[in-house]
């Protein structure tokens, strides 16, 4: 036998064995040390923060390691089943500050710090946001993966490491301009590159029946252009349990660096363009929210995602089982956040059939077992649709096997309704006409064995609306799971000071079973607790105002704070707020300030860059800004900013000093919202519609601590058909003088006729969002803001009692529900160190 070898697994096991590293001041004050000069070579002549941050991310990273292995070996080794979650999006924000928090490290760390003169806070602010999500949606991947780790839930995210993620937002004149966000340009020390669970992805190419050598035939993809899936792993760590969960991204390459033949005929470019064209693939992330623009690039990050992920399980399933596919169904779950993912349903058709042998039968059986769809938009201008040529040319072997499921599906529709040919069009995968079309969510519907939506209100407009004919067909698939956030991030981290508080008055069990917070009631009569209540909520104001100090816009801690953060979007009505203002704008230039409140009315939002109406908005914000603030009679009173670039890390700073989040959406349109939820817990009251998950907030709350405005979203649907908005303009005199003021051009003196749109829209008996109908409803509910405002004992009892009535709206909670339902999962704790 020859001496030579790489390694024998015997000797190898040495390597493993590490003994547990220590977590306090000293061992980590070393290992820093450690880092900042021998990894990282930097000396006392750095200049660099940079490397500072680096050091400190290393030295936690190494505490996050050795747990990472510990969980793999406990899920391993106790062949759980697993869910997979599948997202296009993962809105992140920063790992250090969580990571610290989660791992009890944050007293030790600071104290280790605080020996090189070195401050944790200052340095975690250093870390860009991992913006890889556009709003909500992203955010909820990002806040479910957190409560699965903390619930010790074997479960894996899937998603695509994009380049360049959501835009830096700025202003030029008012108007939106969107820089590219180089989040990697310092590197990342939070992903740990998998080369050696590379995927090969196909494009293109045609499909054929090849002899498969065993006396059959199997269908083939060939002349496939291909591209390289290079997974890069990140830590999820749960809260202070020794669990440290994966969120597996996609990052795409080329095959071959470059083409030879190209280059050595001096073709340069050319030698590097099927690189070029490979990694396009995962370079940037759409930044549309709730609309979709068919662009062929797009659909190749779809597949991209959905075939490496595939092949990624499919090869762990193989290694740990052969190719015996019989307990595949049962051991294993993926959860698609919406139909983004759902070139999943026919690549597991063509994996289990084409790559693994199996009959059409069996792998039906297993896909349409294992896939649940989540469902979180109604706006018809969000539902996907690829046009069938173009699917056809990119995925040819997908669009074969949709044919066949669509078949078998109509034969199913056909068998139930009899001769209803209508019917058969309307719930078809393919949308017949001039242009054919995939229609996605009816594909993912299909396939799935699970369909939720994601707030009460929404699951029920599904059923009864949007899918009600997949919903008499299978009604024992639909299903509610109202969205939740996590606690840890979004009160524990995000508001020191009311958390302390929460923990010295209930203990802090809170943190892991929100439910507690119920026991803060009891509080809100106590004149103590309300007075460092309220002392808290004014520091985080000061924080908050922090932010725009260069701005030089005149408010104190003392106004309300009265906030809409939020994508910018027409459903959204950040419209009708702008009314408002200009409404109490009026009201002070006419004098009417009788028991006047000072508000600090606060925007935040992106639009999508080609979404003009939503860009055109901004630009009408920022100019009545410009108008009312720059007006000497407005001062102590109204002062409005538009704090561009919103996000994560800048939410963690505004929903802790917000006293009144808006949450003013046409009843029906927004699915849930989450942004709600964690102004709630922070101690925000709402003003809001009975849209989404606003209506269980009421519920939980009480009437008495919500301010509700607005039609219904039945209402809302009624009064469609006689909506007559200059009819209401008309028999209304303050909306009167609010239309007349943007109309003469009050807002854009120089930039004639520019609104016209907007107000055009306002004005339209088409409206569909019918911001006007709501306008009155709306302004008599912010007087009672205001009424109730004055009052600050009872308005900071009402505060106390939204923060204690939020415990609906965790995560946790949410996640407990979707396994107790849908997944089934059993909870695994990690080997401990
Ligand atoms: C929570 C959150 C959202 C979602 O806000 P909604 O008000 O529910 O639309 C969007 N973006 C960021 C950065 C968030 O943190």
């Amino acid at each position: 036998m020859s001496k030579r070898y790489l390694y024998n697994t015997i000797s190898l096991s040495k390597l493993i064995g590490l003994p547990p590293l220590g977590m306090d001041r000293k061992s980590l004050a070393e290992d820093y040390k450690g880092y900042f000069g021998r990894f990282l070579g930097r000396d006392e002549s750095c200049v660099s923060k940079h490397y500072l941050y680096f050091a400190l991310v290393l030295t936690v990273r190494d505490r996050l390691m050795e747990r990472w292995k510990n969980t793999k070996r406990a899920y391993d080794e106790s062949r759980c089943p697993w869910v997979y979650y599948f997202s296009m999006e993962y809105l992140l924000g920063r790992s250090l500050s969580n990571a610290t928090l989660n791992l009890e490290l944050e007293d030790e760390l600071s104290a280790a710090l605080q020996e090189y003169g070195l401050n944790l806070e200052g340095l975690a602010e250093l870390e860009h946001d991992a913006g890889l999500g556009n709003g909500g949606l992203g955010r909820l991947a990002a806040c479910f993966l957190d409560s699965c780790a903390t619930l010790q839930l074997p479960v894996m995210g899937y998603g695509l490491r994009y380049e360049y993620g959501m835009f830096r937002q700025e202003f030029d004149n008012g108007y939106q301009v969107e820089e590219p966000d180089r989040w990697l340009r310092d590197g990342n020390p939070w992903e740990l590159e998998r080369p050696e669970y590379t995927q090969r992805v196909k494009y293109g190419g045609h499909t054929e029946y090849m002899d498969d050598g065993c006396g059959g035939w199997r269908m083939c993809w060939v002349d496939t252009h291909d591209v390289l899936a290079v997974p890069y792993d990140i830590p999820i760590p749960g809260y202070r349990n020794d669990t440290v969960n994966t969120l597996r991204l996609w990052k795409a390459e080329a095959t071959d660096v470059f083409d030879l033949g190209e280059f050595n005929a001096g073709r340069y470019p050319e030698s590097v363009a099927a690189k070029n064209a490979a990694e396009n693939i995962t370079m940037v992330l759409y930044p549309n929210d709730a609309m979709e623009l068919g662009k062929e690039t797009r659909l190749r990050q779809q597949y991209f995602l959905a075939s490496a992920s595939l092949q990624d399980i499919l090869r762990d399933w193989v290694r740990r089982r052969g190719e015996d596919f019989s307990q595949f169904a049962e051991k294993n779950c993926f959860q698609l956040n919406d139909t983004h993912p759902t070139c999943m349903v026919p690549e597991l058709m063509r994996l289990l059939m084409d790559g693994h042998g199996l009959g059409w039968d069996d792998a039906w059986e297993i896909t349409s077992r294992t896939v649940a769809y989540t469902n979180h938009t109604l706006l018809p201008e969000a539902l996907e649709k690829w046009p069938v040529s173009m699917f056809g040319s990119l995925l040819p072997r997908l669009l074969e096997i949709i044919y066949e499921i669509n078949a078998r599906f109509l034969t199913e529709v056909a068998r139930c309704w009899p001769g209803d040919t209508a019917l058969q069009a309307r719930m078809s995968i393919i949308e017949e006409g001039e242009n054919p079309q995939v229609r996605m969510a009816h594909l993912a519907i299909v396939a799935s064995f699970s369909v939720n939506g994601v707030a009460a209100l929404h699951t029920h407009l599904l059923k009864h609306g949007l899918f009600y004919d997949f919903y008499q067909l299978w009604p024992h698939k639909f299903n509610n799971k109202t969205n939740g956030v996590t606690p840890r991030r979004w009160l524990a981290k995000c508001n020191p000071d009311l958390a302390g508080l929460i923990t010295e008055t209930i203990g802090e069990e809170w943190i892991t079973d929100l439910s507690q917070l119920r026991r803060l009631s009891l509080y809100a009569e106590n004149p103590e607790f309300c007075a460092r209540w309220h002392s808290i909520k004014h520091e985080n104001k000061k924080r908050l105002l922090a932010l725009q100090v260069q701005q030089g816009i005149q408010a104190s801690a003392h106004f309300l704070f009265d906030v809409q953060v939020k994508r910018i979007h027409e459903y959204k009505r950040q419209l009708l707020n702008i009314l408002h203002i200009i409404h109490l704008y009026d009201r002070i230039k006419r004098g009417d300030m009788e028991n006047w409140v000072p508000r600090y009315m606060l925007i935040s939002g992106k639009a999508a860059p080609g979404y003009w109406m939503a860009k055109l908005i901004i630009k009408l914000i920022n100019n009545v800004a410009n108008v009312v603030n720059n007006d000497p009679k407005t001062d102590g009173a109204l002062k409005i900013f538009f704090m561009p670039n919103y996000g994560v890390s800048i939410m963690e700073i505004i929903c802790p000093g917000a006293d009144l989040s808006e949450q003013i959406s046409t009843a029906g349109k927004e699915a849930s919202g989450t942004g709600n939820m964690k102004f709630m817990m922070n101690g925000a009251i709402t003003i809001g519609t009975l849209d989404g998950a606003n209506i269980e907030i009421r519920e939980e709350v009480g009437d008495k601590n919500f301010f509700l405005f607005g039609l219904t979203a039945e209402e809302v649907e009624a009064a469609r058909q006689h909506y007559n908005p200059n009819g209401v303009i008309a028999g209304d005199e303050e909306l009167q003088r609010v239309m007349h003021l943007l109309e003469c051009g009050h807002f854009n003196q120089f930039e004639p006729g520019i609104f016209n749109p907007i107000l055009n829209s306002l004005r339209s008996p088409q409206d569909p969002w019918m911001t006007v109908a709501d306008f009155r409803s709306y302004i008599d509910s912010q007087r009672r803001v205001a009424e109730a405002y004055r009052d600050q004992e009872r308005w900071t009892r009402m505060s106390i009692l939204n923060t204690a009535a939020s415990g609906k709206f965790s995560a946790d909670r949410t996640i407990e529900e979707y396994n107790a339902d849908i997944w089934k999962l059993e909870k695994i704790p990690a080997y401990t160190l």
